[in-house]
């Protein structure tokens, strides 16, 4: 029985044009998304499989794997609702005046700045080296904003961190328009970040993830 599922895009394929063409986002929903969804859904299965039989001589391989197609798909699910078309609000800055100014103001503490936020995800996720993502996250131990550079879905990540905007910097999310000008799309990708979004999983990280103190 499949606990994952894949979830709808909350706009239709051509709704991120110029930024992202409709054919990338059929190809990295459709086809990319839903892999992560069927190989976390097919591992838990195997891991039944080696608790009934009490085989673990693949658990080291079903573990990794289980992180990998896991965070493949929570990542995925929180990039197409951190976008959303210019037109219906996406790009520009978290401001005080759309109702999104504790989101900004964490944003300013956190960073220095804006623009110095601005900087540090996009050089975190254009240079990233093979496959991987620019995350800026919750940080519960600190009640911070912090950017992360992850690798694969699930490497080089903060333990506890809860993300809030996640830059996908995988070749297949931007080769077939931007070519190997990984630069250029991570740059465009501020056109269309929903900052509604963000503000709304930034205050739920921060309710539901308890400061933690020693
Ligand atoms: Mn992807």
């Amino acid at each position: 029985m499949a606990i994952y599922t894949l979830p709808e895009l909350p706009y239709d394929y051509a709704a991120l044009e110029p930024v992202i063409n409709p054919q990338i986002i059929e190809l990295h929903h459709d086809k990319h998304h839903a892999a992560y969804v069927k190989g976390a859904n097919d591992t838990l299965e195997q891991l039944e499989e080696a608790r009934d039989k009490d085989q673990w001589g693949a658990i080291n391989g079903l573990e990794k794997n289980l992180a990998f197609h896991l965070s493949g798909h929570i990542l995925h699910s929180i990039y197409w609702n951190n976008m959303d078309s210019p037109k219906d609000g996406g790009g520009g800055e978290p401001l005080a005046a759309d109702g999104v100014g504790e989101l900004a103001d964490a944003i300013t503490e956190s960073f220095g700045s804006f623009a110095k936020f601005k900087a540090q995800l996009t050089k975190a996720s254009a240079t990233t080296q093979g496959s991987g993502w620019g995350v800026l996250a919750y940080e519960p131990v600190s009640g911070r904003l912090v950017v992360e550079q992850v690798y694969d879905h699930q490497g080089n990540v903060g333990v506890g961190s809860v993300p809030v905007l996640v830059f996908d910097a995988w070749e297949h999310a931007f080769y077939l328009q931007y070519k190997n000008q990984k630069v250029d799309f991570i740059e465009a990708m501020w056109q269309v970040v929903n900052w509604q979004d963000v503000s709304r999983r930034y205050q739920a990280a921060k309710a539901s993830v308890p400061l933690i103190s020693f």
